[in-house]
């Protein structure tokens, strides 16, 4: 499988070489050449496997440069009971007949981003050695992301971290989370800023090219593909799980598998910013998992949900940007939008630069509605969206808490709400849990007047030391820490 960039240049390169890259030169995203056609058969096989050896399936349709006894142990020693808690790494948990949630959040830092993470920190490592080369990892992050890439790159051979994140406006526990980490390959940078300053400055050292060779500077962002293939891998086992033959698993349903795989149809909401989730799914689909509707879920930042009701995308300024109570799809614009965009012009790669390229860049917004391909994302594609607000999360996590004993996050909430609405009798929803509540404590207790619960292993973290430097809101500052630290 060779990769190409939405902007047209076809390059064609392999996984590795792309794997550490951010962007392609043209500033368009990687994707593969096409999707891997996945039949009835296939998925009747893969039905039974452990869910690191599905992985190990779906990746090495895609993956060419890693030895494929390499990658299958790569996947194994990712998905591990040990470090998702539980055997399936992703369980389904039943709410109602049809209604279903996926546990995506039940790794290392408690949100979804571990699934792909995990993964790239493995990877990383792995090619790196092979080239016998190093990488510094500079982000900014405004709590999951961070959390997630030094959890997963913590202890990695080869890779040094250097988080930034906005001095004193982390939740607590997300800050304990972060600095209590006492590897010596990771670093946190607290910026006296706010989460835009941390985003100037890591653009700002990135620009400077001379440094970012000097220094070997790399990103884990979300626009990734490897993090994006990662995710491709848990709508197949939501799927798995969701259509359990002959009534022994969470959907009695007396359809005989493996005989019907393939006939019946599962949706999945998805809580969304980025838009690397769904777009995740969106491949799934793609490779011919018999996905009825992807429901794509914003808070109120809802510039995706926009697009899929109006055809115009429309960019949001900082100002327009809202601070909600499901802070990790607080976005200005959907970074891996650029992808599904790609696919739904037909993967027209000039379209697409203009488009991305350069409208975006003079007006900050364009305009589909009267496009063909517009009409058909529905139907085609089986995208379709909803919008959910602070007042509908907390009367979802409410409900949900009332009626199931089953507590969820704000984010999940989200998903939660959007899905419903798409409910269609016969077809499973399947909502993404996205993160764990404790991470977001303040929302639990408007909507339940209590404290979320807090898995044994995170008790009393907030009063662990904690290892982060402050730094004033200055890319020499910045460049000054990366340079005393790379030995
Ligand atoms: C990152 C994140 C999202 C949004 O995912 P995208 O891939 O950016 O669409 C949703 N929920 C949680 C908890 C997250 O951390």
């Amino acid at each position: 499988m060779k990769y190409i960039s939405t902007r047209g240049d076809d390059a064609r390169k392999h996984f590795c070489e792309i794997l550490l890259e951010g962007l392609a030169p043209d500033g368009g995203l990687y994707l593969p050449e096409r999707y891997p056609r996945v039949d009835a058969a296939t998925l009747a096989q893969w039905r039974t496997l452990p869910y690191a050896d599905l992985a190990f399936e779906i990746l090495s349709l895609y993956i060419d440069d890693i030895p494929a006894g390499d990658l299958r142990e790569l996947c194994r020693k990712t998905y591990t009971a040990e470090v998702f808690g539980s055997h399936e790494i992703v369980p389904l948990k039943k709410l109602e007949d049809g209604l279903f949630l996926e546990a995506l959040s039940n790794g290392p830092t408690l949100a979804f981003k571990d699934m792909a993470m995990q993964l790239l920190g493995n990877l990383f490592e792995y090619e790196l050695a092979r080239r016998g080369e190093q990488l510094n990892i500079l982000g900014a992050t405004s709590g999951d992301t961070g959390s997630a890439a030094e959890y997963a790159m913590r202890g990695k051979k080869g890779v040094r971290v250097f988080m930034t994140s906005p001095h004193g406006r982390m939740s607590p526990f997300q800050q304990a989370q972060m600095f209590s980490l006492r590897d010596p390959n990771i670093h946190n940078l607290a910026i006296e800023g706010v989460f835009d300053d941390c985003q100037d400055i890591v653009k700002a050292v990135s620009n400077d090219l001379d440094f970012k060779r000097k220094y070997r500077i790399g990103t884990v962002n979300s626009i990734n593909w490897a993090r994006l293939l990662a995710q491709v891998v848990y709508y197949f086992a939501g799927y798995f799980q969701a259509t359990i033959p002959d009534g022994a698993g969470p959907s009695a349903h007396p359809s005989p598998f493996p005989a019907g795989e393939g006939v019946r149809k599962v949706s999945f909401a998805v809580p969304s910013g980025n838009f690397g989730n769904i777009c995740a799914g969106h491949v799934a689909r793609m490779m011919g998992l018999p996905i009825a509707r992807l429901v794509l879920a914003t808070n109120e930042n809802d510039v995706l949900e926009e697009f899929f009701r109006t055809g115009v995308y429309r960019v949001r300024s900082s100002a327009d940007t809202h601070e909600t109570s499901s802070p990790s799809m607080d976005i200005s614009k959907a970074s891996n939008f650029e992808r599904f965009v790609y696919d739904l012009l037909g993967r027209d790669g000039t379209r697409v630069r203009q488009l991305f390229g350069e409208q975006l860049a003079r007006c900050g917004q364009f305009d589909l509605s009267g496009d063909p391909a517009f009409r058909q994302a529905a139907a085609r594609y089986g995208f379709v969206s909803g919008k959910s607000t602070h007042a509908d999360r907390v009367a979802t996590i409410r409900d949900t808490w009332q009626r199931f004993a089953i507590m969820i996050d704000t984010h999940t909430a989200d998903g939660l709400r959007v899905g419903r609405q798409h409910l269609a009798p016969g077809t499973p929803m399947i909502v993404l849990e996205t993160a764990l509540p404790i991470k977001f404590a303040a929302t639990i207790v408007e909507a339940l007047g209590r404290e979320p619960e807090r898995p044994a292993r995170f008790a009393g973290i907030e009063r662990l030391p904690k290892h982060v430097t402050v730094l004033p809101v200055d890319v020499q500052a910045v460049k000054g820490f990366i340079a005393s630290h790379c030995g």
